[in-house]
């Protein structure tokens, strides 16, 4: 009896490890939080003088495919929303009168090659041969970096350019974290903004 159990205990938890081994796998290319076209994730921390912004969003929302480019014409439509994203002053937009200035931006992608991502493009492009199956999907995760010289003057941020950029990005299911609030938020075009 004893003995039957431990072996049942056993097959258990490898049957466990076997599952937790079979999640990244399916995962694979997601980050934390579900795979829905049109519908991203955004955290936004402030800590006094910082902000900082997380995206993460499915290619389609932000480029309409989810592969590596096959030619020149994807090549340039990833530089293109790379060089978008950059200029993420012009997308998240903090309350002016708190002088925020945008410091840094990183993005990445397990589907994209790196050097298009880049701020400036790779002197000879790599053979854009990148793994991802052609059926699978594939997600773009940003890091957003703010510096504001008034801090007390921030009270909020509003996506609208961000939405107007990205049509197909329909809802962006944001969190916000100050140093006395936490909330959630559902945005859209029509309601894009997170005050606080
Ligand atoms: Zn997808």
């Amino acid at each position: 009896m004893t003995a039957a159990l431990k072996i049942k205990k056993g097959s258990v938890a490898l049957f466990s490890l076997a599952l937790l081994a079979s999640l990244p796998a399916q995962a694979a290319g997601a980050p934390a939080g579900s795979h829905v076209h049109g519908q991203a994730h955004l955290s936004v921390a402030v800590d006094g003088s910082q902000v900082q912004i997380q995206l993460e969003s499915p290619l389609d929302g932000l480029l309409g495919f989810e592969h590596a480019p096959r030619n020149a014409r994807q090549r340039e439509a990833v530089r293109a929303m790379a060089q978008r994203l950059r200029q993420a002053d012009g997308l998240f937009v903090l309350t002016p009168a708190a002088g925020c200035q945008l410091t840094q931006v990183d993005l990445r992608s397990a589907t994209l090659p790196a050097e298009l991502l880049q701020a400036k493009a790779a002197a000879n492009p790599v053979a854009t041969t990148t793994k991802a199956a052609a059926d699978s999907h594939g997600d773009l995760e940003a890091d957003f970096s703010f510096t504001c010289s008034q801090p007390a003057a921030l009270k909020g941020l509003t996506l609208k350019p961000l939405f107007a950029a990205f049509p197909s990005l329909r809802q962006i299911d944001a969190q916000l974290a100050t140093g006395n609030k936490q909330s959630a938020a559902q945005l859209t075009a029509k309601n894009p903004g997170l005050t606080w």
